[in-house]
């Protein structure tokens, strides 16, 4: 769950979760039409291993799904380094144990771009069997398919790294001391050994695979960084699921943007018809489910995160 504050001025509470980037070939000559001889990112592969990860069902931490998340990554990266970050989490409900995971793709800059996302689900909400298609599922499905774009060959600029993050929802009720748990411990880590100092971006993605897409603009991200967001999706025609709206987000993003790493954080947090009894939407309810996302969404989300990559590589 994250807090949002919508440019009204009113505090809601809505959930929060996913994310994934690419890195385009400089050297591919650049066309801004869909289907040219750009790389073009495979949203319906992104929405099968999505799938995938639901049908581990809930990813709640201590439970068999979550185990199952963690084996299906382990078994998607098997041949690229999967790096297994652990550490352990004081929480309401006491010490825990969490794993984030990191693959690095090479490239021939020094600089890193970090895309990001969150693969567990709702620890509250563990006796609903709610499986999180969007809120977790649908950007680590982004995420894995991201990786096949970048394999195979040093990077022609920065570096790219994908990050699956543990522990982003509240175990009890959120707060600054209870989420974020996975990015509070990696964004620690990589300020004592140096590593910030060369993440050029930090692109999280969140809840982006809604079938009703509609990113807001986040005010807790670096304003450049969102600029050249809304700028690689009007290149891919895409910008009518961008940016309509304003609010401020808390997820993933915010210990890197506490200790000045530029961030743009890409969520949709607008989920489903909001009624009386689904004040927000599908949003942490049993009922956010894979028909309620789809691979055109991942498509558009996947390949704005394509062209951001590539023109962070341009400046
Ligand atoms: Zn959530």
């Amino acid at each position: 769950m994250k807090r949002w504050t919508n440019s009204r001025g009113l505090t809601v509470l809505v959930a929060v979760c996913g994310l994934a980037i690419s890195f385009l070939a400089a050297a591919q000559a650049h066309d801004h039409t869909r289907g040219g001889s750009r790389i073009a990112f495979n949203g319906s592969r992104a929405y099968q291993y999505a799938q995938d990860i639901v049908d581990c069902g809930p990813r709640w931490i201590g439970s068999p799904g979550h185990v199952c998340a963690e084996n299906f990554l382990k078994k998607q990266f098997a041949k690229d380094n999967l790096e297994e970050d652990t550490f352990t989490a004081n929480t309401p409900a006491g010490a825990m144990t969490m794993h984030n995971f990191i693959v690095k793709f090479p490239g021939k800059k020094p600089g890193i771009i970090v895309l990001a996302s969150h693969y567990e689900t709702n620890y509250p909400l563990r006796d609903i069997h709610y499986v999180g298609a969007n809120d977790g599922a649908s950007t680590s499905g982004l995420l894995i398919e991201m990786a096949s774009v970048l394999r195979g060959r040093l990077l022609d600029g920065d570096s790219v790294w994908l990050v699956f993050f543990d522990g982003e929802e509240a175990i009890q009720q959120w707060s600054s001391a209870d989420s974020l748990y996975g990015s509070r411990h990696l964004a620690a880590k990589w300020d004592r050994d140096g590593t910030l100092k060369r993440i050029q971006a930090f692109l999280l993605v969140d809840m982006i695979g809604d079938k009703d897409l509609d990113i807001a603009r986040d005010q807790n991200s670096t304003p450049w960084l969102l600029d050249l967001v809304d700028q690689a999706a009007k290149q891919e025609g895409d910008s009518s699921y961008f940016f309509a709206t304003t609010n401020a987000i808390e997820d993933d993003h915010l210990p890197f943007v506490q200790r000045g790493v530029p961030c743009a954080d890409l969520i949709d947090y607008d989920y489903g018809p909001h009624s009386f009894m689904l004040p927000d939407g599908y949003h942490h309810t049993a009922q956010d489910t894979m028909d309620k996302i789809s691979a055109h969404s991942l498509t558009v989300v996947g390949q704005t995160v394509l062209e951001t990559i590539h023109l962070l590589n341009q400046k």
